[in-house]
């Protein structure tokens, strides 16, 4: 927990504020009150901080309640809106929904520093195996068992490489929407613009695909079932969480510094 504030306001103050002057540090205990205090002035917003930068589930649950008592009374498909919350937490938060984790963890597998390296330990492995293979129906039994043995060793070398791939794909896949193949940019080469995340920099959820996600998941979101409403509702929930993130932030900012003067 300490970690996860101390990197996520390094993240957001272009100085630590601890640096020069005054106090000669930032205590944890200090930044602990100062977030304890905002987080009574601010609820939304500090809980959007403590959901996004610290995934931290009882927040997100805070704000899924605090949002849904703004769903309209009248609303016919509350169930869609609830739906619609949830999405745009997870976007605020930058977290793949589960085709988003799909479509980066093949990202992953094929455009990162690991996924070079793996490439590059197979492809020596499938050399020497080839190497080893041209050798084979020699004269000498012992000698052929030798080459059987070393091949069958590649081979184990290459699936577990291929695993270990898979795993760490599907671990980064989990954390953040962010590009692996552009880092975010948007941009592959230059000026050509990054063919993973379609120039993007990230491959989340966009607004006009929030429709097309609740069908995949099997709501109704048809106009005849619920209109256009809910939907529509989606960015505005996303730019209210947003919003409310930024204040506290800035005042968080604020504080920090009178705290170090
Ligand atoms: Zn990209």
């Amino acid at each position: 927990m300490s970690r996860g504030l101390e990197l996520f306001i390094r993240m957001h103050c272009e100085k630590t504020p601890s640096m020069q002057r005054g106090r000669s540090s930032l205590t944890a205990d200090v930044i602990l009150g100062v977030l304890g205090k905002l987080q009574h002035d601010y609820p939304m917003g500090s809980d959007a901080i403590m959901w996004k930068w610290l995934n931290d589930i009882p927040a997100f649950e805070r704000l899924q309640k605090r949002l849904e008592a703004q769903i309209p009374p009248d609303a016919k498909r509350k169930d869609v809106y609830r739906h619609i919350i949830t999405l745009a937490l997870m976007v605020f938060a930058d977290k793949p929904l589960f085709p988003q984790q799909e479509q980066l963890t093949k990202l992953w597998k094929n455009h990162s520093e690991q996924a070079r390296r793996s490439k590059r330990r197979i492809r020596t492995w499938r050399v020497q195996i080839n190497f080893y293979e041209k050798q084979l129906g020699g004269q000498s039994e012992f000698k052929t068992k030798q080459l059987l043995a070393e091949i069958e060793k590649r081979q184990t070398w290459m699936v577990e490489e291929e695993k270990r791939l898979e795993v760490f794909a599907r671990k980064q896949a989990e954390k953040s929407c962010q590009c692996p193949r552009c880092g975010g940019t948007g941009v592959a080469k230059v000026v050509e613009a990054c063919s993973g995340c379609e120039g993007r920099g990230s491959v989340g959820l966009k607004a006009d695909g929030v429709s097309e996600h609740l069908k995949r998941v099997g709501v109704d979101v048809s106009d005849e079932a619920c209109g256009a409403e809910p939907i529509q509702w989606f960015e505005g929930v996303l730019a209210s969480v947003f919003g409310e993130h930024d204040e506290v932030l800035r005042k968080l900012k604020e504080r920090l510094y009178l705290e170090a003067a």
